[in-house]
């Protein structure tokens, strides 16, 4: 049901719209003495607007029954992406009609109408086709996937798109290569529609990789396969048939331009398409490079390394690793990353098309060369903070950093710096922040439990330089240190935002 209107009110308005509709249509018949004056008559003042109403709320009746047929119950997620598409659709097709007056002007209106009309069944279908993706595991029958409601959407709209293009290019009149001035509307229009069968195939090739995909899975399960890996390089697949239709929609929208000499309404689609073009591509690049680079630069586990980890699960598929020696497939190969969190090769080769660091702990396994970056710690990575890496600290800071002196032997007594045996207690990092007004003070906890209160400090680098005290555990922390945490404030707030959003979205399905 549509989202904050209930059934029966809709029942009700639906109700009303019908009686008021007859009605009028009676009212008008009775008065008349022709059908020719009936029909003026409709078309005039509050009359107007009854039918107008007829018209739209036949029009969602009709929309409702369809995509009940098609879709069946429709998914709050695929409504809400229908709201938030539609009233950008609507303003664009506002546009479009303002540019037409008199006899045209209806004409376009009713084709406006009916493109929203069936643009919202494709953008179901997109939804539509991430549900299917998600809903498909290895026990999916192929038959039954390939037979499914879904592909037969596919199909369907593929036949409304096409059958609507070839009769407004078919009923548009061309000399030479120039279309004639009668068949601009037609081109325009067919072309439009033409945008909408790209679109289905795009969604037919995805849903043709995901069959190959599923085929692989149902015959490894056949060969009782445990390792039954999915299809290899699907993202990149993806990101293939996604830039095929891209480029498709850039060369119609040339032909449009040479055939109708329409630059202002086709250029910004151009430009848009390209634009589109132009990331995918990096991104296939960027995703075929690191492909390449995890095998070759990151370190194999050796077996007696596997021996001595405490643990042995590759975190993306929930399975132990193996020794190279022993694995039946080179996607199982235990790879290392700079954090020295371990997973297996494929694994880490799907996770890396999504994300450019450790699934783990997040630390970013290349850096913007292309080279592994550099060895991190685990422990420090996951989050605590050791004292020793202020020398660390100290060598990255750069001339227009801040600099901050922190009088660490006061509140911190095993310091390496006062601490000749160099053992050192490790801080948990997420502080309790006291007060900021000079400085900072911030409340530790070692892994003891024992609380510290700690000052921080704040001076100016000229006066830093000056300063020539030996203080014990003086510690510069960059500017970028102070950009990250504001970040990090922020991105906590939107996390709170979204929360609060998931929960009323929760409250609103629980209520209807
Ligand atoms: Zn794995
Ligand atoms: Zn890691």
């Amino acid at each position: 049901m549509i989202p904050g209107v209930r059934r029966s009110q809709f029942a009700a308005y639906t109700l009303a719209t019908y009686v008021g509709a007859i009605w009028s249509l009676f009212n008008c018949l009775q008065s008349s003495l022709s059908y020719l004056e009936a029909t003026l008559k409709l078309c005039q003042g509050a009359n107007l607007i009854i039918q107008c109403n007829f018209v739209v709320i036949n029009t969602i009746l009709l929309w409702k029954g369809l995509s009940k047929l098609l879709f069946g119950e429709l998914r709050l997620l695929e409504y809400e992406h229908i709201f938030e598409k539609l009233s950008f659709t609507l303003v664009s097709s506002f546009f479009v009609t303002s540019m037409y007056s008199g006899n045209e002007l209806l004409g376009v209106l009713a084709f406006e109408g009916a493109l929203i009309f069936v643009k919202v069944f494709h953008w179901v279908l997109k939804d539509r086709l991430e549900y299917v993706i998600q809903n498909t595991d290895e026990n999916t029958s192929l038959i039954r996937f390939v037979f499914s409601k879904f592909v037969f959407n596919i199909c369907f709209l593929a036949w409304v798109d096409y059958a609507t293009v070839a009769y407004f290019y078919k009923s548009a009149t061309f000399r030479g290569k120039r279309a004639l001035d009668g068949s601009t509307q037609s081109i325009l229009f067919g072309t439009s529609f033409a945008m909408l069968f790209v679109d289905v195939l795009e969604v037919a090739l995805k849903t043709l990789i995901l069959a190959v995909e599923l085929r692989q899975l149902r015959r490894a399960q056949a060969q009782n396969e445990e390792e039954g890996a999915g299809l290899e390089g699907k993202f990149i697949y993806e990101m293939i048939s996604e830039l095929i239709c891209r480029c498709i929609k850039v060369g119609l929208h040339s032909l449009l331009l040479f055939a109708l000499f329409m630059p202002v309404m086709v250029v910004k689609d151009i430009i848009w398409d390209s634009l589109a073009i132009f990331q995918t591509s990096r991104l296939i690049w960027k995703t075929l490079r690191s492909n390449r680079q995890i095998d070759e630069k990151l370190p194999t586990v050796t077996r007696s390394e596997l021996d001595s980890a405490d643990e042995r699960m590759c975190i993306v598929c929930m399975d132990d690793m193996l020794p190279t020696d022993e694995i039946t497939h080179p996607r199982l190969k235990p790879k290392r990353l700079p954090c020295s969190h371990t997973l297996h090769l494929g694994c880490l080769k799907s996770w890396m098309e999504r994300s450019q660091t450790c699934p783990i702990c997040r630390v970013a396994v290349f850096d913007e060369k292309g080279n592994v970056a550099p060895s991190v710690s685990t422990s420090t990575a996951q989050g605590q903070h050791s004292p020793g890496s202020e020398s660390n600290a100290r060598s990255a800071a750069h001339a227009d950093e801040t600099v901050w002196r922190r009088n660490v032997a006061s509140v911190l007594p095993s310091t390496p710096s006062n601490n000749p045996s160099g053992s050192c207690r490790w801080y948990a990092f997420p502080t309790v922040e006291l007060q900021e007004s000079n400085g900072r003070t911030i409340q530790l906890s070692d892994v003891t439990g024992t609380e510290k209160t700690l000052t921080i400090t704040h001076i100016s680098r000229p006066e830093y330089q000056k300063d020539t005290s030996q203080v014990p555990g003086k510690v510069v922390i960059s500017d970028s240190f102070e950009s990250s945490s504001s970040e990090i404030d922020r991105l906590k707030r939107r996390i709170s935002d979204l929360e609060g959003k998931v929960q009323e979205l929760k409250k609103r399905a629980r209520t209807e």
